[in-house]
């Protein structure tokens, strides 16, 4: 049976009134009561999507970046349907791929009208088999943005959690996976902290459906960077770097102390996923890029 908080609130007034209501027992936190025994050994491992990089062409973009220490690159979604230009130009890079940022397909999945989802399932199938053929470690998936559909956050929710785990089944079958990113209240109203996404991942008890966390939502958020990423522990699987205001981490005023704090939980879950670049620039990228590039090392050095 489960219990409303209307109905837990009348019992707690018959509690004022005198009335027996029986005391749960104390219950450690979840934190608490699954700390890691011995984390893997945390790695930091960079990647950057190809909009922050300089230069025209994909081959260009490449180049620089493993001229920059770069370990891997994160595709876009338009790469969906080009697979071919995109293999081709990888295979003269040594660049490995991280994930595909795919987005939502205007909230199909979750749409109100029923038939909207199962076009919504197909479209995500259709970027998992991409993501496969390009050996991406998964797809990024954002349920719903803003306005994409009218449903409520319980009722998005309990869709998410029927038709996903299914989705991620087949992602495993082609050796990639699903990851949910949380967006901040602007962009998405339902999924907006990463304790939240994996509280989806738990439910979905797959390992076909992971999550990532992004620097620039969490400022807005997360209390803290370093509980989020705890909160998220082993389901995290890709990590977005951006600045508090989406420009390059290191051009903020506080980014030292919040990527310290976010860093410092990263190495505390054993995290060796990638920490890829998805963020504008202020000033000449080709002197910012190398400069962001140095400050993110410092920064996992002194957490
Ligand atoms: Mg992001």
């Amino acid at each position: 049976m489960t219990v409303t908080r209307r109905e837990l609130l009348s019992s707690t007034a018959m509690a004022a009134l005198g009335l027996a209501v029986s005391r749960p027992a104390h219950a450690a936190p979840a934190c608490c009561a699954s700390q890691p025994a011995e984390s893997k050994k945390a790695a930091f491992r960079l990647s950057s999507q190809l909009g922050p990089i300089p230069g025209k062409q994909l081959p260009e973009k490449l180049a620089l970046m493993e001229q920059w220490g770069f370990e891997a690159v994160e595709l876009p979604g338009n790469c969906v349907g080009k697979e071919e230009e995109f293999e081709k130009a990888l295979k003269n890079s040594r660049l490995k791929i991280s994930a595909l940022c795919w987005g939502s397909a205007s909230g199909a999945l979750v749409s109100e009208i029923p038939e909207k989802r199962v076009e919504g399932i197909k479209l995500l199938k259709g970027a998992i088999d991409t993501a496969s053929r390009l050996g991406c470690i998964g797809v990024i998936y954002v349920p719903a943005f803003n306005k994409q559909t009218k449903l409520t956050n319980q009722e998005i929710r309990a869709i998410v959690l029927d038709v996903l785990p299914a989705i991620g089944e087949y992602a495993l079958q082609k050796k990639t996976r699903v990851l949910l990113e949380p967006l901040n209240r602007k962009e998405a109203f339902f999924l907006r902290q990463l304790a939240d996404g994996a509280a989806i991942c738990r439910d979905c008890n797959t390992p076909g459906v992971h999550m990532m966390g992004d620097f620039y939502h969490m400022a807005i958020e997360e209390t803290s960077a370093m509980g989020a990423f705890l909160s998220a522990g082993s389901y995290l699987d890709h990590v977005h770097l951006a600045s508090k205001t989406r420009v390059m981490p290191g051009q903020d005023p506080e980014d030292a102390a919040f990527y310290q704090d976010g860093f410092r939980g990263l190495k505390a879950i054993g995290y060796h996923g990638y920490c890829s670049f998805e963020c504008g620039c202020r000033g000449d990228r080709k002197v910012e890029i190398p400069k962001a590039l140095e400050f993110l090392r410092q920064q996992w050095a002194k957490a």
